[in-house]
């Protein structure tokens, strides 16, 4: 019996893990099957520039994974039980149960509410394909001077903003900012961080916390009321509720616990990669949720499960974070490193470069999971515990 690998999510994190996974396991014992819940890969990063209007092409998880032996489920996982080491899931087929051997969680992030009221009902995000989808259609209907609210100064509220701003100069853009635009940046790269907002004509609203959203307008928590057709919601992202309710050991966040190998410490079979992994970095903090984190995780966690399957001594890959690019539109970005603390370092990259680099990062991201069989080696490595190979041990 071939031993079953179960990868959920195909994104950034279990796209990449599942192709990787498949290159360097041997098909002869190994079983490698990913549940997501699109048949795309959807890249994630990009998902502001197609709520506002510009066409990006997604690539087929079938066509991605076709010579590459890995089978693939488009459904939703509704539930894991970590005991029974199943995992169940709804499509199109109905609904259905996996069973695993090893299971790897990637199911990514989507929008934190935070339980502000009216933001469901009323406000549009860019965390997911669907939802920028209904934003697209919606902006594409707003007319010259409408005004759009982004909420949020974080990395995802600032890169919408630019981005709306810079492809539809005829609406007016306003950035909602519960601290200082761009605090967290050194101040070089937060004196360009506001000179690209002058430039775009965004208006600024700072320590603005938003404390309820209604059809044509948002209220701050000091009752000020920001006009707005439409309300993008980009205060963050949260975890799935789906691993908690399993029986995982989670954080606070809901992400899932692991050790250094991206093994959760409550059930040695699972592993964690992405978003929904609370993974401590070689700074003693968890990982941001991020892309960069993402690929972090899943080479550890892909290199823990080939080296305990294949009964190698696990290797530890990095996990350092070293900054992060904030794209302004097309063309400007801000490259700013941090230290071992996450304090930003004086120098940053900005401008055009930094854009250009920006938009070799995206394209890198996005080629090195849609090109799983790259350099895929013609003999792939055995299990240690394949019943064939047992003997060959037993003879050695
Ligand atoms: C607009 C935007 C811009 C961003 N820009 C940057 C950036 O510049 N740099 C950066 O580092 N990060 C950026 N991020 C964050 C980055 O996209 C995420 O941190 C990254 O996608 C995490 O990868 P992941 O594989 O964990 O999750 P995801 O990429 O979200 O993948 C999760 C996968 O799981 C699937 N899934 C989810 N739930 C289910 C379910 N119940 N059943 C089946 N399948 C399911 C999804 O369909 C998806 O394919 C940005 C995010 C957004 C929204």
């Amino acid at each position: 019996m071939k031993h079953r690998i179960v990868v959920l999510g195909a994104g950034y994190a279990g796209a990449f893990a599942a192709g990787n996974l498949a290159r360097r396991l041997s098909p002869a014992d190994t079983e490698i099957t990913v549940v997501n819940a699109v048949p795309d890969f959807v890249e994630r990063m990009r998902l502001h520039q197609l709520a506002i209007g510009q066409d990006l092409a997604f690539r087929g998880l079938a066509d991605v994974f076709a010579g590459t032996g890995v089978l693939l489920r488009v459904a939703r996982v509704t539930g894991v039980d970590p005991e029974r080491r199943t995992v169940a899931v709804t499509g199109e087929d109905g609904d259905g149960v996996l069973a695993y051997d090893t299971l790897l969680y990637a199911l990514g992030s989507s929008v934190a509410h935070h339980g502000v009221p009216g933001v469901a009902e009323y406000a549009f995000d860019v965390t997911g394909r669907s939802s920028a989808l209904r934003l697209r259609e919606r902006l594409a209907g707003l007319s010259e001077g409408g005004t759009v609210l982004v909420v949020g100064e974080g990395l995802t509220g600032i890169e919408t903003a630019t981005e709306f701003a810079e492809s539809r100069p005829d609406l007016s853009l306003v950035l909602a900012a519960r601290g200082e635009l761009g605090a967290w940046l050194s101040p070089k790269a937060r004196r360009h961080l506001r000179q690209a907002f002058d430039r775009l004509g965004i208006t600024v609203h700072e320590h603005t916390g938003i404390e309820a959203v209604e059809p044509t307008r948002a209220i701050a928590a000091d009752s000020t009321s920001i006009p707005a057709d439409v309300t993008v919601w980009s205060a963050g992202f949260a975890v799935h509720p789906i691993a908690a309710a399993s029986g995982l050991e989670v954080a606070e966040t809901g992400q899932i616990v692991v050790d250094r190998t991206m093994r959760s410490v409550s059930h040695p079979d699972v592993y964690a990669a992405g978003d929904c992994a609370y993974a401590i970095g070689e700074n003693g903090r968890p990982l941001p949720m991020s892309c960069a984190s993402a690929g972090y995780t899943n080479m550890q966690a892909t290199a823990a499960i080939i080296a305990r399957l294949t009964g190698s001594e696990v290797p530890t890959t990095g996990l350092k974070y070293h900054g992060n690019h904030i794209s302004l539109g097309r063309r400007d970005a801000i490259f700013q490193m941090v230290d071992g603390d996450v304090r930003s370092k004086s120098w940053y990259l900005g401008g055009r470069t930094a854009a250009r680099l920006k938009s070799g990062v995206l394209k890198g991201a996005g080629w090195s999971i849609v090109h799983p069989t790259f350099g895929m080696p013609k003999r792939r490595r055995r299990l240690a515990t394949a019943p064939d190979r047992a003997g060959v041990r037993a003879a050695a």
